[in-house]
């Protein structure tokens, strides 16, 4: 090592003359926090300096870096972010956004103690379901309720409970994959009862249900399409005959509902959906569905029906497992007292005032973006308003879309890697900017950019640095 090295060497500050400037880092952080940092920091200095390297070795540089590391290390990586997809419940996005009822709710649960488990008349041990029950009840129109963790937890809790090493016919034309991850033969398996195949893929009849039960068979189950659908030359059982069926069996009529949908979506101007209550009116003994997907609310699994079907459901020892959180318990009745109010639900659910959100609202909020957008991306990008169609998104209707605008972002020099590096660039925001990019345009649909975070969007652009 020649001498100038040796030289630098020993010029590096030593840990505690580094410490000895962080005592408001050190309260803030933690001395072992900052120790760690600070020597972390020094030896890759030090390394640099033997590889012959130049490095900022006074302690002001050293400082400013250990300062950099510690608030990085503090950053989370669950980001809220600006959703422009264009899909409004996006899976991979956190689905709904929960309404101020939800939210102030379920801060006021997270601060202490509550009633979670405690019958406050009786003075004794109480049920977490029974704040949540009447009102579900009230909703669709069922005789008893539970809540679970998410809606494919209420389906394997349900096949576990009153399937479990018997079969279930299911049309082939309903065997999903909602996600990924959720696979209707597979959660079938897990839950511990046989899948039967029933009918083909467009069409199948009542007789083949029919044909497939056997002293085996649990219950029907019914399985919303929700992501696909089939054109052309199809068939399926209409619900009626299929509950039919089921009561001259005597088995239970299961209907997994995919997104939950309470009100007569048609009367907001959105595509019509069935109903918990419709379906249950129509002959289902229990109908599952999500709390975060259509209906606007935390994430859980509501499962409503039959009295005795829920008194089942609620002693499987795998309830307790699959059980909601008071946090959740809180959003999840505090989502459902607005449905009591259906005309406010617009207003009041963001769900339902994004999607019901006019195509005249969001297309003059992109006149408002357009030029302020323009100016912050500089010479190097054109900004032109453009007509989008949103989607409904979590799987629930894959075909219908909703007139939409927003703004198409182009490279002025055509180059796909310069849009692409905007994109990143707008990922690495405080509140990432997520947009998609198509034929060689960066789209922003402002669908889902709620005014009230306007300000901070236009904000954050000055960050972009470009
Ligand atoms: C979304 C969906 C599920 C899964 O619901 P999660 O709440 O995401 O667990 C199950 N079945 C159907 C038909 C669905 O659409």
């Amino acid at each position: 090592m020649n001498d100038d090295i040796q030289a630098k060497l020993r010029e590096l500050p030593a840990v505690s003359v580094v410490l000895e400037e962080m005592t408001d880092d050190i309260a803030r952080h933690g001395h072992q926090a900052v120790t760690k940092a600070v020597r972390e920091h020094l030896s890759l200095l030090r390394e640099q300096l033997q590889r012959g390297e130049t490095a900022d070795i006074a302690v002001e540089g050293v400082l400013s870096s250990v300062r950099r590391m510690l608030s990085n290390q503090n950053q989370s990586t669950l980001l809220p972010v600006f959703n422009l997809t264009g899909i409004v419940l996006h899976s991979n996005l956190g689905r709904a956004s929960l309404s101020e009822a939800a939210i102030a709710a379920m801060s006021k649960i997270a601060s202490g103690a509550s009633t979670l488990e405690y019958d406050i008349s009786e003075g004794k041990r109480g049920d977490r379901d029974s704040h949540i029950e009447a009102i579900i009840c009230e909703l669709t129109g069922a005789e008893a309720a539970t809540v679970v963790n998410n809606n494919a937890a209420a389906v394997l809790l349900t096949l576990n409970t009153l399937a479990l090493n018997k079969s279930v016919p299911v049309s082939r034309g309903e065997l999903v994959e909602i996600g990924g991850s959720f696979r209707v033969p597979d959660i079938m398996s897990r839950s511990g009862c046989r899948l039967i195949e029933v009918g083909t893929t467009n069409r199948t009849h009542l007789a083949d249900y029919a044909d497939a039960i056997d002293a085996d068979t649990a219950l029907l189950m019914r399985v919303h399409t929700s992501n696909y659908r089939i054109e052309g030359f199809t068939k399926a059982v209409p619900e009626r005959e299929l509950a039919h069926l089921a009561a001259q069996h005597d088995l239970p009529f299961v209907v997994d509902m995919g997104c939950g949908n309470l009100i007569d979506l048609k009367a907001l101007g959105l595509p019509h959906e069935a109903t918990a209550w419709e379906t249950l009116k129509n002959g289902a003994d229990l109908v599952l569905f999500s709390g975060d997907k259509l209906l606007g609310g935390p994430q859980a699994g509501i499962i409503a029906g039959e009295k005795s079907l829920i008194a089942q459901i609620k002693k499987n020892p795998i309830k307790r497992a699959l059980r909601l959180d008071k946090l959740t318990l809180a959003g999840l009745e505090a989502t459902l007292q607005l449905y009591r109010n259906p005309d406010a639900l617009t207003s009041q659910l963001p769900t339902l005032r994004l999607l019901t959100r006019s195509e005249a609202d969001v297309r003059s909020q992109a006149e408002r973006l357009c030029n302020l957008v323009t100016k912050a991306l500089g010479n190097s990008y054109s900004v032109d308003i453009a007509n989008l169609s949103s989607q409904i998104g979590s799987g629930s209707f894959p075909v219908e879309v909703l007139p939409s605008a927003g703004l198409a972002i182009s490279s002025k020099s055509g180059e796909d890697g310069e849009l692409r590096a905007l994109d990143r660039r707008f990922h690495e925001l405080p509140n990432p900017i997520i947009g998609r990019i198509s034929n060689g345009v960066l789209l922003l649909d402002l669908r889902c950019l709620e005014p009230n975070h306007e300000r901070q969007f236009v904000e954050q652009l000055k960050d972009l640095s470009l």
